[in-house]
Order: C-alpha cells, then structure tokens, then sequence
C-alpha cells in the first residue's frame, strides 16, 4: 500500500515509511492512495473470528508490502494477548438502542492502547530492520502520553519526550506517565495549554536544528497507523451487531478527529455504517465545522473531559482532504490561509462529503452528567466523563436515527480515570482495576518547562540520544 500526503507535497511512502515518519514533511498527514475494499462475503467471513486475527485480517491491505500476513499476525496475538479482557473491546448493552463499546482493557485504561501497543512493536520490528534508532516527541492532554510511554518503556531503539499541559491532566492521567521510570522516557510538563504543546511538537517536525540531528516519530494521532489499528474495532462491533446484514451507528467521544475518522475508513472499506455522530463538549469546533461548515478555532475552555478540550483538531484534514476530491494543492492552500486566520469555511464537496456519513451533536457539562447517571440508573453501568458526551449526543439523535439501528457509543476510558467527576455525577467513587497496581504509591519522574518553543525544543536537543 503507498500513502500520499494530504498537502501534495511529500513524497509517497509505504506503509514502513509512514509509520516512522509520522507527519509528511510538507505538513500534511499521510492517507491510503486508495481505499482498500472488503466484499459482503468477506465481512462475513471474519464473523467469529478472536480479536487478534480479526486484526490482521482489517490491517493487512494497508500494510502489504511492509509486513507479511505472518508476521503480522504474530503482532496483533502479541499485543492483544496482553489485553485485560479476552474480548479486547467487549460490547455491553445499556438498553434496547444503545451500546458501549469497551475500549478501556489496555494498559492506561483508555482507547488509546489499542492503537500505541500495536505502534510500539512496529517501530521496533521497523527499527531493527534499518538498524536505526528513533526519539518521539509527542504532546498529551492526558492519555495519548501514558499509552505512549507504556507502548515504548524499555525499548532499546526507541526514546520518548512526552510533553502535557501542566495542572490539565488528571493525576491518575499524570501519575500514568510519571510512574514509568524507564531512562528511555522523559515527561514534560508545559506552563501553557494542550495546544500550545501540539504545537510546539508539529513545529519540531519542522525545524531543521531538530531533525538534522534527530530522527524524530510521532505518536500523535497524526500516526497513520493508530488510525489503522482503530478501524478494526468498528468490525469487531459491527460484526457481532449483525454486519454485514444490518447497519449500526456510533458516538465517538471526539477530541483530534482520530478515533471518529477510523469509523470513516471502516465505512469506506465495505462496513454498514449508517451514521457517525461526532461527540463534543463545550470545545465545539468540530460541531459547528459539520453544522455550518465554519472551521474556527476559539480558546479553549477545560472541562471534566481534559482528553476532548481542544481547539483544532488535526485529523480534519484527512477528512477535508478526502471528501473534498484529495486535491493537494488545494488542501495546502486551504490550511495555510487556516493557520493564519485560524478561520476557514468548508468548501461545498467537503460538507457534502462529511454529511453523508457525519452527525454531530455538543454536550454541556450538565447533559454529561445526566447522561452518566442515565447509563447507571438503566443498566448499572458506572461510565467516564468522555464516554457520557458520547452516550448524550447517542441520545441526542437517536430520534433521528433509522427505528432498530443499533446506536453504539465508543467508551474511551475507564471510570477510575476520571473518579472526581464520575463521583459528582453518580455518587460512586469507581476503584481502579487491580492489574493497574499501586499507582498512587509509586515515585514519579518529571521536569517542569516554560511555555515557550525554545524551551521545549532545547531541552530535548540537550537530553535526547543520551539513554
Ligand atoms: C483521546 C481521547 C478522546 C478523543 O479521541 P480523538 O481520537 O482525539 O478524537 C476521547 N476520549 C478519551 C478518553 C481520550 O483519551
């Protein structure tokens, strides 16, 4: 499979190439040249398989000519063997409609693992062949940077410089990074926003000082292949919903547009999916982008749901750039007026395409709230903050929705990760599952940085290479 740049002016890569590279050098975010399709008879066919070969079965078109179909599947057993529940994503009904998607069995207890397990044994399988060694900067607003680092501790050609937003993490979120005391790890914590972190990450990419020196990875959702390992839940779900016979529909909790686009490519590869609803909180930019077609960021305002507090978000663009005809040169314009003005109208063929499978819908705190104490009340489900903006916009629109559709809503994190607000919203404090350990009992490991770019760019030139 080769892989094009969103922006047109990067070269194609295969499958290897754009999971080491991570973001394309002219900016843009790498896609599939083509959408690989699976027949009716072939859905079919993956019914009843265990999550580990359902895997490699989604996954192997997009990394032919990368990985073998064997080597491949000796992956997906290794890293799915390892899951905290033998269904990986376990399916739980609330009512007749509606569904949750556990996707909180990994390491950190939230979706995030699904994907980073899968990516830190590619950059070692990837490595290891080149014999060449890789630094990964990412940025975090909770639980992208603990499922990094637990993807990568201890890896020997691999180091990571996670950067968060100081004081906007939760602590079970923070203490999940810090506690990795492995020399291959350093956290960062940032005196300014999640944003202003992304940031200076994507700038790194960028700026020659860094890469003359540094072979640098993402393991921002920016990573093609996260995106790849997140469309094979949408088939396991699908599946044991009844695909491909009947449709189904989900509510994804949406922060970067990574999670929810996964569903996008299942669609495009064959699966039934009637409707994606795009699930945010007051941080509404993605709400209003599918709604009016006005793409403006605004500042951004903290919630109980830090993970979805965002105020771009960057897997747009892979969006944009395919329902608006993959114009590249049209995408480079369109996202350098962009981060100018921070403002840009969806052209026509970007609103179309994202409507005919996209919904939205925004929570306020208060709807949160509500509809967690709706999932416990109706099916004695205890749900964390990120998944009840999911169920509420499930709610929302199920009305809309064809009668029957299953409506599943994508649970991304654990309760115990949010136990302050699962507390004010149920009146129960949920415990963290006892295969996370002693996590407030540990010593934890960071280094407080200003805001700025240089300080955080300097401070990975001074300590990268050196474990
Ligand atoms: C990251 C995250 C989200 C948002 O996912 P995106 O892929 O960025 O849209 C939602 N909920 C939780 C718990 C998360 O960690």
């Amino acid at each position: 499979m080769r892989y094009v740049s969103t922006r047109g002016g990067a070269p194609a890569l295969d499958f290897e190439g754009v999971t080491l590279a991570g973001l394309a050098s002219d900016g843009g975010l790498y896609v599939p040249a083509e959408w690989p399709r699976f027949s009716e008879a072939e859905i079919r066919a993956m019914r009843g398989l265990a999550y580990p070969d359902l895997a490699a079965r989604v996954m192997a078109p997009f990394v032919a000519g990368s990985l073998t179909d064997d080597e491949l599947l000796a992956i997906c057993h290794t890293v799915y063997g390892d899951f905290g529940h033998a269904a990986v994503t376990p399916l739980v009904q609330v009512d007749a409609r509606h569904w949750l998607l556990e996707l909180f069995h990994g390491p950190t207890l939230a979706f995030k693992d699904i994907a980073l397990q899968l990516l830190g044994r590619l950059f070692e399988t990837f490595l290891a062949r080149r014999d060449q060694r890789l630094t990964i900067v990412g940025a975090t607003s909770g639980d992208t940077g603990s499922a990094a680092i637990h993807a990568v501790a201890g890896l020997d050609r691999v180091e990571i410089f996670m950067l968060h937003p100081e004081g906007r993490v939760s602590e079970v979120q923070r203490r999940q990074m810090t506690t990795v005391l492995s020399p291959n790890v350093h956290n960062l914590a940032i005196d300014g926003s999640f944003d202003d972190a992304q940031a200076h990450v994507k700038r790194m990419f960028t700026d020659a000082d860094v890469t003359g020196v540094l072979n640098l990875g993402a393991v921002n959702s920016i990573n093609w292949a996260r995106l790849m390992a997140q469309v094979v839940y949408y088939f396991a779900s699908a599946l044991q919903l009844g695909a491909p016979e009947r449709a189904v529909a989900y509510a994804v909790p949406t922060g970067n547009f990574g999670d929810v686009f996964a569903g996008y490519v299942a669609a495009k590869m064959g699966l039934n999916i009637e409707r994606l609803i795009v699930a945010t909180n007051v941080n509404d930019i993605l709400h209003r982008a599918l709604g009016s077609g006005d793409y403006s960021a605004s500042g951004v305002t903290p919630t109980i749901t830090p993970s979805m507090d965002i105020q771009v978000s960057s897997n747009f663009e892979r969006l944009l750039f395919d329902a608006g005809g993959r114009d590249g040169a049209a995408m480079a314009e369109q996202m350098r007026a962009f981060e100018t003005s921070k403002a840009m109208q969806l052209t026509n063929a970007q609103a179309q395409g994202a409507s005919a499978l996209f919904a939205s819908a925004r929570a306020e705190q208060v709807e949160t709230a509500r509809a967690m104490q709706w999932a416990y009340r109706a099916a004695g489900q205890v749900i964390d903050p990120h998944t009840g903006v999911g169920l509420h916009a499930a709610k929302a629109l199920a009305e809309a929705l064809p009668e029957g559709l299953p409506l599943v809503t994508l649970a991304t994190a654990h309760p115990a990760k949010f136990p302050d607000a699962v507390e004010r919203a149920t009146g129960l404090r949920p415990a963290l599952p006892a295969r996370v350990g002693d996590l407030f009992g540990r010593a934890e490991s960071l280094v407080a940085i200003p805001g700025d770019y240089a300080a955080s760019r300097d401070y990975v030139l001074g300590h990268a290479g050196r474990t």
